[in-house]
């Protein structure tokens, strides 16, 4: 059984928003807002959460990983709710706790999501287990489905929101991801599109963005396990007790460039919550039901001809 590797995020040095003398509309993106980031206590979350902190949100963590999540939101001043997003009471507690405490709901970021397991005789369609399909169904599709149901409650009366979801370029072509995640991913773009199409009439706008690979826990599970064969790539997998590895976030961050086809550059979970950012920042004020795709144009080309 390979070691899980904690993940070491790129911190970024921005200025907080309350410490700023004089804030400039460049900073303060998100002033005044109310967001929940799912699966917010670690990788991309993490970064996600950190940004908008840093622009000014009050945001709640929203995970399973109470450890990691508790030690967040006490880094950050900011508060923890245990909540899986497969699980309808939870997200509504999640949704009605964050309302009860800032008295408003700005922003859903539909973050948590699972690889699922890859042991390499499981990857054939022929060996489908159906378990672990809807397994990752419930977390990836139906968790933000119920994301946006308690947000969107929240948003109608304030005729306003942001609606972020965390798809991946596996939801935009296939061979990106394992079949249940690609389907997950898939079914993300669709409710998103079909969200926006809905809650438009009410002010509330619903995005997603579609990363490449950014060297999280997740992406290095995987990779590390790829020859295992037994072991779970997803959430408790690597506990935040576990030791961590900047060697191991190099490695994967290699492995991802030779794969990447924009080069001199390396997609970090930084990348990715900027354009969370944008999305749930009032700078993208008329765009809605959108695909933000975040992977140096590697789902838009296929060179086949030499160039
Ligand atoms: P990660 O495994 O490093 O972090 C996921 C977080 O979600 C963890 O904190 C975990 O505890 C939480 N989580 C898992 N299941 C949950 C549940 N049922 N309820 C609440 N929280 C739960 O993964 P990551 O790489 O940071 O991925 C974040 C999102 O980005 C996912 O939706 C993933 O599919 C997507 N994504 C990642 C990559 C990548 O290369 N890392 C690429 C494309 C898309």
């Amino acid at each position: 059984m390979a070691a899980a590797v904690d993940y070491i995020p790129d911190k970024k040095p921005t200025a907080n928003c309350s410490s700023m003398q004089q804030k400039s509309s460049s900073c303060c993106r998100l002033e005044g807002k109310v967001a929940i980031v799912t699966g917010g206590a670690r990788g991309i979350g993490e970064a996600i959460v950190r940004t908008f902190v840093q622009h000014g949100a009050r945001v709640v963590i929203a995970d399973i990983d109470d450890a990691a999540g508790q030690a967040l939101a006490a880094a950050l001043a900011c508060c923890y709710e245990r909540c899986d997003v497969s699980v309808e009471a939870d997200v509504e507690r999640t949704v009605r706790r964050a309302v009860a405490r800032h008295g408003r709901l700005d922003v859903l970021c539909n973050n948590a999501g699972v690889l699922g397991r890859q042991a390499p005789g499981d990857k054939s369609i022929l060996s489908l287990d159906a378990a672990e399909f809807e397994r990752v169904l419930r977390v990836n599709a139906l968790g933000a489905a119920l994301g946006m149901k308690h947000a969107a409650a929240a948003m109608v009366p304030r005729r306003a929101g942001s609606i972020v979801s965390v798809a991946s370029v596996a939801g935009v072509m296939g061979g990106m991801g394992p079949h249940a995640y690609t389907a997950s991913k898939h079914a993300l773009v669709g409710l998103t599109k079909n969200a926006a199409c809905e809650l438009g009439r009410h002010g509330i706008r619903v995005n997603c963005i579609s990363p490449f690979g950014v060297a999280t826990p997740m992406l290095i599970n995987a990779w590390r396990r790829r020859g295992d064969g037994d072991e779970d790539d997803d959430a408790m997998a690597a506990p935040s007790s576990c030791s961590s590895s900047s060697l191991d976030v190099e490695k994967m961050e290699e492995v991802v460039r030779g794969l990447a086809n924009l080069k001199g550059a390396t997609l970090r979970a930084s990348d990715i919550a900027e354009a969370a950012l944008f999305l749930a920042s009032d700078e993208s004020t008329y765009v809605s039901g959108h695909n933000l795709v975040v992977d140096g144009g590697v789902t838009t080309s296929k060179n086949v001809i030499g160039l």
